[in-house]
Parts: C-alpha cells; structure tokens; sequence
C-alpha cells in the first residue's frame, strides 16, 4: 500500500466528498443555540457506513461532541480536531443562494459554514474514511474528534473531551483544521494565536431632567473621562513582549513570496497585510459599543461600554484587569457592584464577559510543522509557512494546559471568509486538503 493509492482513492471519492460537504452545511447548527447533535448524527452515520464506530456524548439541549479512533499498529497519536457549530446569518437576502442551500456555483460550494467550519470538517474526516476504506496500515492511532460550542468560545466542545475523556482524546499532535488561508498569501500553518478579553464596564452616574444639569452627573461624561485615558493602560501593566517583532513576522512571510523585494512591493501597497502583521505584534484595545441615554431629555444615569481587548503571547489576562481597575480608580471612580454601592454614589461596575488566553506552541521544530510543510508543497505546490493567528481557535485549549503542545491550525478555505455572507469553499481546495489531512496522517505515524 503506498501513498498514491490513497490520493487515487480520494480523487475517486471527489462527488462523494462534496456530498457529504453539503450535507454537514444543509444541517443546523447556528450558535446560538447550537444543536450540534443534528451534524453529529450525520457524521456518525457517514463513519458506520464506512465501518467506523464513533462515540456521541450527549451534552443536552440536542448539543453534543463526538470522537472516533481508527487504531493503528503502534503507540503513536495524532488528533484531527474541528467543530461543528456555525454563526448565524445577519441577513439573508444578502446571500447570492440561500446560505443553507450549500450550492455550488463556480466551482466553489456556498453557504454558512462552508469555510467555518464544515468544509474542512467534511475534509478531514473524509481524509479518516479513505485511510479506513483503503486499510491503510498505520503505525498509530488517528483519533477524530468533532465539538460544539467553539464560535461562542464556550467551554463544552473541546475543553470539555480534553477534561472528561483525557485518555480518548490523549495525543502526541493535534491538528486543528480550521481554515488558514490569509489571502492573498498561501496558506499558514498557524503556531500561535493571539488572546481576546472582553471587558464591560458600566459607569453609575445620577439621571436628570436636561434642563438642570446641576441636579444630576452625566454616565456617558463619566465614561468619557475613563476613555480618555485608557491609552495609559500599558503604563498599567508590566511591559509587552510580543513573541515575534515586526521584522520578524515579515521575514517569515518572505519565505513564501520568495525575495524580501517582492514582499516589500506587495506589503506597500496591502492594507490587509499591513493591519494584519501590526496586530500581530501589538496588544490592542478597541472601544466596541458604547450605549446611555433613553430619553431625548434626560441625562443618562448609566453607561455601558464594552473593550475588545486583544492579548498577546505571554500577557496576563489577570495583570491587564488589575490595571485596568487601577486606572478607573485613578481617574477616581471606585469599583463596585449595584449591591455595594450607596444611594446616588458614582462608581463603576466591570464584569469580564468573556476570555481566552493567549497560546503558542513552545518549539518551532515540531514534526508535524514540517510533516505539513512538505505535504502542502507536494498537493497544492506552493510554499506554506508559519504563522500567528489574530483571531482565537480551539488549539489554544490544546497548548495551555499543556495536554498537547504540538498543536498547529491548519485547513483549508480562506480565513477571512469566515462568518461573512457568501462564505465559500473552491472544491479543489476541499479535495486538497482531504488529500493533505490524509498523507499527513499516514507520514506522521508512520
Ligand atoms: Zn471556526
């Protein structure tokens, strides 16, 4: 049995692996609410058919996590991770085909998810099915492992297999095959991934009849007062270390465009690749929504507001909130709940809607980087490269707790069409990163 009787397999399962493509994006599973359970139901089916004995975890409210192992001769462990959830559509009628029609115009297949993430979940656990039709004789385990929850960075997909079925889900590497094209560049395999807190603060001022000021204190002026000087807050917080400089990320880009003269051509004139690497070597923090006021002529009495905050390699989400309450302190509102505070006191109140640290792989060298690296360039013959990601991923969950630190992101579709209107899949890409998940697999445990 050699390699090419595995690509020959999957160009001749091509129509079945679009159907099965189409099939995951024409099933439910907006988050919210999730309904997970529906699209593990069809994967599961999709597996039997193929002799495959999967394990559904039901998790209630019809959501749910599946894994399935294809056993191999040796002690060796790689683990293809995705999730089943999708988010939900802003407005329909901006779609060129309705979005859970899964159509296919132009060689490409259309809908929600098509890209996040049901096109390269139809791709890896076709690349599991070939592997188990051909008999592939793996020298190691191939562990399939599908999750909810993960586009409302929820806690009962992936970290929840990792927490309650260690041994199941144990892995030497893991994949996590969300997409990762940047265009216009290559595909990345992505080795690290930037953090995102999400802070609301609420200030407490005192309504008031608009015609006398005076009575009153104004929460949106209060706000203002914070916002103003929310540009101190690194001077809040210990110094900010990106893992890669600048330089540094642009000279990893360089590897695939071949000469620093044509990255420099390119990158003058690409605001995208611009904004991109300055994220990447930054923490930001960005003022999302802003809302007082209820009536034309009365002084709002509550502000609300929320910061994105976005952490890099290393920071401290606890060190970042502690400065951040200093500085409203020093600007000199206290911090309280409703419940603390007295009658008609000004104070704040700041509540962490939502966290994900920061997480990169602790090695460059890992072997399922460069296992990736010359399989992409044999399928789709172009330079892949490492990078960082701006956005959060499951694989975080993977590398901080330091269950699976080679853990990459790599799949197919592009990146930034995620969660847009007529997001799309080139089904070339689909069958290439089939045909990539697969090889992948049989080097690595070879
Ligand atoms: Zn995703």
């Amino acid at each position: 049995m050699n390699e090419e009787e595995i690509l020959k397999a999957i160009d001749t399962a091509k129509e079945e692996i679009i159907n099965f493509c189409q099939k995951l994006i024409q099933t439910d599973s907006v988050n919210p609410p999730g309904n997970e359970l529906n699209v593990a139901k069809v994967i599961s089916k999709f597996l039997e058919e193929n002799g495959i004995e999967s394990e559904i975890f039901e998790l209630g409210n019809n959501r749910a996590n599946l894994i399935a192992t294809l056993k191999g001769a040796g002690d060796k462990r790689l683990l293809l991770n995705g999730h089943m959830d999708v988010v939900p559509i802003e407005n329909e009628k901006n779609w060129v085909v309705p979005p859970f029609s899964a159509s296919i115009k132009r060689k490409r297949i259309i809908g929600r998810g098509a890209v996040d993430m049901k096109g390269p979940l139809a791709a890896m656990i076709s690349a599991f099915v070939i592997l188990k039709r051909l008999n592939f004789p793996l020298k190691g385990n191939l562990i399939l492992n599908c999750v909810s929850d993960e586009e409302v960075l929820g806690e009962i997909g992936t970290k929840w297999c990792i927490t309650n079925y260690p041994e199941k889900m144990r892995a030497d590497a893991v994949i996590v095959c969300e997409p990762s094209g940047l265009d216009p560049l290559p595909k990345a395999i992505l080795i690290g991934e930037k953090g995102r807190l999400e802070v609301q603060i609420i200030t407490h001022g005192i309504s008031y009849h608009a015609g006398m000021p005076a009575l009153g204190v104004n929460a949106f002026e209060m706000f203002n007062k914070i916002f103003n000087n929310i540009h101190k807050l690194n001077s809040y917080i210990s110094p900010v270390i990106p893992p890669f400089s600048k330089d540094e990320l642009k000279s990893m880009l360089i590897e695939c465009f071949g000469t620093k003269e044509i990255f420099e051509k390119i990158y003058e004139d690409n605001s995208i690749l611009q904004a991109l690497i300055d994220a990447l070597s930054n923490f930001t923090c960005t003022l999302s929504i802003v809302k007082a006021g209820l009536k034309e002529n009365v002084g709002p009495g509550e502000c609300t507001a929320i910061l994105d905050i976005r952490l890099v390699q290393g920071q401290d989400s606890k060190e970042i909130i502690n400065g951040l309450k200093k500085l409203i302190n020093d600007v000199g509102y206290p911090i309280k709940s409703p419940d603390s505070a007295a009658k008609n006191e000004l104070y704040v109140e700041l509540k962490i809607n939502s966290l994900s640290e920061p997480s990169i792989v602790d090695r460059y060298d890992y072997e399922i980087i460069d296992i990736l690296k010359n399989t992409y360039k044999e399928i789709y013959h172009k330079k892949t490269f490492k990078f960082l990601m701006p956005a959060t991923t499951d694989a975080r969950f993977f590398r901080n707790s330091g269950f699976c630190k080679q853990t990459v992101v790599f799949g197919p579709g592009n990146a930034t069409q995620a969660h847009s209107k007529n997001e799309y899949i080139d089904i070339k890409d689909l069958i290439n990163a089939t045909k990539t998940y697969a090889l992948v697999a049989a080097r690595f445990l070879k």
